[in-house]
């Protein structure tokens, strides 16, 4: 599998002579995990997977899955017996599919160290680095805020040679074991920035780009900039169709809650693979306006700044609920736009944007709980809430799949408020909730923050 940028993509020209980057494996695209040329790395063309999970059966384990398919993405790259490793490393927590009904099912994807979804693409970028890498010393650097952090931190700790730089806003982090700082023999180095989560977005990118620095400690970021870390999410959606294909006859479709798009984009990709799927929800809180750019189609015209101006006027309705899907500007805007390029009938055709407002989240809590006896996280409330109202207007489908991308037990009052009963909180999340001290802080600066880096390692 090779790897263009958005950039290139959208611009429909070939790069200047001198930035001439021509289409990268997928392991240089997660080693160096940004195109010289700026804008992101998209899959310039993609493996047909059907021949393995057509095959595959409902005893297939999902990190078999992974073993199974991983090898198509390096085409000779990493071989299957690397793949195997890769999995089994990152692995050791699955995706639970519940069916509820013949309309729902649920995708739980919170079993993992940290209870979100993103510990999926984390662990295996994790593993996948430690592989690639093969004992050499690396650098990994990603922004972070509230406990993804902590899920990068658990993900990177015991990987050999691979030290690990989180970039935090100006607010309270969790869940760091100080024990695992380097100024304690550890291999974690938590930075507050005196800025915003944008600030500090920015910072990894420009880190990034600095090309002498980046490569002199061999810098990658663990962020969803990384495909290594965006195409293992493509993984859970292939695996509930494996589990759901002898049980549906109609059409499926997954319904998604989205904040910077990360999983909606897999779920395309995982239909570029071979998947077959006839809807994808893009559920949305009020704050996103940026879904009216994908309905209006406005998204294909997209012109970097021009859209990010357009997606900022929109006024903000902060979520009481959800405040982790009001995202402004998604970090896969371009990539998005990228595809709507390559393949508008599919977005038009496929993609549904829907707002979900708090109170129907809410009220989605309460259904699933009333109905089915199971607590729902918010995210995945909003996901049914959307699918709901979808349901409600036309009836074009078959199955939905909803995707939890939360524990329940972190929602406890919210939990409590639908139904009554609080959910037990396994213990592993219990740690998450220490608050934690940097151990460096600095101005939004490129030179701060490389000499931050300079002087702890
Ligand atoms: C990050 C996050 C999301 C949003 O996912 P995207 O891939 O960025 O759209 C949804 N739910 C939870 C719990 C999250 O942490």
């Amino acid at each position: 599998m090779y790897f263009v940028s958005t950039t290139q993509a959208l611009n429909g020209q070939p790069p200047e002579e001198n930035h001439s980057s021509p289409a990268v494996s997928f392991k240089e695209a997660v080693l160096h995990c940004l195109p010289r040329e700026g804008g992101l790395y998209i899959p310039e063309s993609a493996p047909d997977l059907r021949p393995f999970f057509l095959h595959m059966g409902e005893e297939t384990t999902f990190s078999e899955l992974a073993a199974a398919v991983t090898p198509l993405f390096f085409e000779g790259e990493l071989n299957p017996l690397a793949a195997s490793r890769v999995a089994e490393r990152a692995f050791d927590f699955e995706p639970e599919l519940l069916r509820l009904d013949e309309t729902y099912s649920i995708l739980s994807l919170y079993n993992g160290p940290t209870g979100v979804f993103k510990d999926f693409g984390i662990s295996f970028l994790a593993a996948l680095l430690e592989e690639l890498l093969n004992g050499e010393n690396a650098m990994v650097i990603a922004a972070a805020r509230g406990h993804t952090g902590a899920a990068i931190a658990r993900a990177f700790q015991n990987r050999q040679g691979i030290t690990t730089v989180l970039l935090y806003p100006d607010e309270p982090i969790y869940g760091l074991d100080s024990g695992s700082y380097v100024p304690q023999g550890g291999r974690l180095i938590p930075i507050r920035v005196k800025g915003s989560p944008d600030d500090c977005q920015k910072l990894v990118s420009a880190l990034i780009q600095d090309r002498t620095f980046a490569e002199r400690y061999r810098i990658t970021a663990a962020n969803a900039i990384n495909v290594g870390r965006l195409l293992p999410q493509s993984f859970y959606f292939l695996y509930s169709f494996v589990k759901l294909k002898k049980h549906i006859t109609g059409e499926l479709m997954f319904s998604i809650p989205s904040g910077n798009f990360g999983n909606l984009i897999a779920a395309l990709y995982a239909w570029k693979f071979g998947m077959p799927v006839n809807g994808l929800i893009a559920a949305m809180t009020a704050n996103n306006s940026f879904g009216e750019f994908i309905k209006d189609g406005t998204i294909a015209d997209y012109h970097g700044e021009f859209l990010k101006a357009a997606v900022n006027k929109n006024a903000a309705f902060a979520s009481a609920v959800t405040p982790v899907l009001d995202i402004h500007y998604p970090s896969n805007c371009e990539r998005l736009a990228s595809f709507y390029k390559s393949a508008p009938a599919v977005m038009r055709n496929m993609v549904f944007p829907e707002t979900v407002d708090d109170a129907s989240t809410l009220r989605a809590m309460k259904t699933v709980w009333d109905k089915y006896g199971i607590h729902l996280d918010p995210h995945g409330a909003v996901a049914f809430a959307a699918a709901e109202q979808i349901a409600a207007g036309a009836d074009f489908y078959d199955h939905v799949v909803v995707l939890s991308t939360a524990h329940p037990a972190n929602y406890s009052d919210l939990a409590f408020k639908a139904s009554g009963k609080r959910p037990d909180l396994p213990e592993h999340l219990a740690s998450l909730d220490n608050r934690a001290e940097p151990i460096a802080e600095i101005e939004p600066d490129l030179e701060g923050l490389e000499s931050a880096i300079a002087s702890c390692s």
